[in-house]
């Protein structure tokens, strides 16, 4: 007998073919039959009529590992239809953490996963003590994590040693079953790495058939020669790359959607593999020392904080940002687009901008940052109004771009519940189906689906997810198209989706009748020869 049968939805397959009316049954953790109708008896039956029957939900682009050890329910993913969650993006991991190295990459860390505790761990011991959650999680090693396990914050190129044991510990993560490296160029550590670097960790990947994600050096006035840098790594590797959270940032920059995916087509044809990421949003999320001038980053939290109560030191990075905009987002309308999602030390900043903080204390906008990161100890994480609607649905509507959320799990109560995260981490996939695909009507329905299922698990090489296809894996996703709909806010961010009814992991039930039952049926995927799986 069958555990399930979804009966008489509209199943769009995963694939860009049209929806077709049929019974998806399933047993054994597998898709067993797709038919209409189906004759066979089945423990649970439920009704689908009118409504969407697609494969599970690959969210191609997360920073979970900050979250799922504390919500291994992962309540705000699995909400949104979410089965899958790529780990281990820009750079950051959280392993491997080396002896005598865990308090720094706790402090690395504190603006983006205050809330996790860190201990010292090999990649290996990492995935294999990894708790059960909900969704199935695909992990990468970063490279800035990998930097400042072997040279911490220094500013300059790796010594022959230094480069080797990055190597090694990069196979030990690959070994591990790791899907590949992730590197975050756009900030300290990272940024001090020339290509040359990235070429030698490169080897390592190509030799395990592993792949490279990249937050590129300069999303904003540098974003062509940051992407052909991405692609020169990847041709002179052999290897695959994934362009994460393609945007273009900076109002002196709006507009070229076009012509970057121009440029990534034109790789795509010579036959480079390239892939890339977005969400569907006109603001992007980040640490606020971030924002400063590179100069300002250098070295560990205390020296940055050191320099930035030095008034000569905020008359040069009010200079350097009035000259050439925020690191890595370039020039933005004005400070209101900088706004606060998340201060650990000072709660009450959440959801306030630097504009307003500004305005209150009588100070210039410069000083605000300044003394925010001061008093919240470097780990203020901001949202920046610093993209055109026009360019997100440029890219958007490229098929060839899939659907990633660039935000981590997390549940509405406990300590995640708290600050003004980015509405992406609640929205993102609502957010297409609903707001771009029904209401505007500017992708068709198979090829939004493709773009957060089929291709993403091409990409990653899957074993047997990512469709609604006989002895496929049971990820499944169930909703209705016309009340499918984001409801997270900047104001208002802790907000769960709705019309997304049903959600299945590997054949077990995580969604019933909208509401999460509580299942972690959810398993770490690993990469081998195989495929990763
Ligand atoms: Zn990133």
């Amino acid at each position: 007998m069958a555990d399930l049968v979804i009966r008489g939805g509209m199943v769009v397959d995963g694939t860009g073919a049209p929806p077709h009316v049929a019974d998806v049954v399933v047993g054994d953790g597998r898709i067993l039959a797709i038919e209409h109708p189906y004759t066979g008896a089945a423990r649970r039956s439920l009704d689908a009529r009118g409504k969407i029957v697609a494969p599970g939900f690959i969210d191609i682009k997360t920073h979970s590992d900050w979250t799922l050890p504390v919500v291994p329910a992962a309540e705000s993913k699995v909400r949104q239809g979410v089965t899958t969650e790529v780990i281990g993006h820009c750079g950051y991991s959280v392993a491997p953490a080396l002896p005598g190295r865990v308090e720094m990459l706790r402090e690395y860390l504190a603006p983006s996963a205050p809330w996790l505790p860190f201990r010292e761990t090999t990649f290996a011991e990492y995935a294999e003590t990894f708790p059960r959650t909900s969704v199935n999680t695909i992990m990468q090693v970063g490279h800035n994590t990998l930097r400042l396990m072997t040279m911490g914050m220094e500013r300059r190129e790796p010594k022959p040693d230094e480069l080797t044991s990055m190597q090694r510990l990069l196979e030990e993560a690959l070994d591990a079953g790791a899907l590949g490296l992730s590197s975050g160029l756009f900030t300290a550590p990272g940024s001090y790495a020339e290509s040359a670097e990235m070429a030698a960790l490169g080897q390592v990947l190509r030799r395990h058939g592993a792949s490279y994600a990249t937050h590129v050096r300069n999303e904003s006035d540098h974003v062509f020669a940051a992407i052909d840098e991405a692609l020169a790594v990847a041709e002179a590797c052999d290897i695959r790359v994934q362009i994460v959270h393609l945007k273009l940032s900076g109002t002196n920059n709006w507009g070229q959607a076009p012509k970057v995916l121009a440029a990534i087509d034109a790789a795509r044809s010579r036959g480079l593999r390239v892939h890339c990421d977005q969400y569907p949003y006109t603001a992007a999320g980040n640490p606020l020392r971030n924002l400063l001038p590179m100069w300002a980053q250098d070295g560990g939290v205390e020296t940055i904080l050191a320099r930035l109560a030095a008034p000569a030191m905020r008359t040069r990075i009010r200079a350097d940002i009035a000259a050439s905009g925020l690191t890595s987002f370039g020039r933005i309308p004005s400070w209101d687009a900088v706004r606060i999602a998340i201060s650990p030390h000072h709660p009450e900043y959440a959801g306030t901008t630097i504009a307003e903080i500004a305005d209150q204390r009588s100070c210039d906008p410069i000083d605000a940052v300044c003394d925010c990161l001061i008093a919240d100890r470097g780990a203020t994480r901001v949202v920046i109004a610093s993209m055109s609607e026009d360019d997100v649905r440029e890219i958007l509507r490229s098929p060839t771009v899939f659907v990633g959320s660039d935000s981590f799990a997390l549940s509405p109560s406990g300590i995640t519940g708290t600050g003004k995260p980015h509405p992406r981490t609640y929205g993102t996939f609502p957010r297409v189906l609903g707001h771009y695909v029904r209401d505007l009507r500017l992708l068709s329905l198979p090829t939004a689906i493709y773009k957060m299922t089929g291709g993403p698990a091409a990409a990653l090489g899957l074993i047997e997810r990512g469709l609604i296809r006989e002895n496929y894996r049971a990820d499944i996703t169930v909703f209705d198209p016309e009340t499918i709909a984001d409801r997270a806010t900047y104001d208002d961010p802790h907000q769960y989706p709705t019309g997304i009814e049903t959600v299945v992991v590997n054949g077990i039930i995580v969604v019933d009748g909208g509401e999460h039952v509580g299942t972690r049926p959810g398993h770490v995927l690993r990469r081998s020869s195989r495929g990763v799986g």
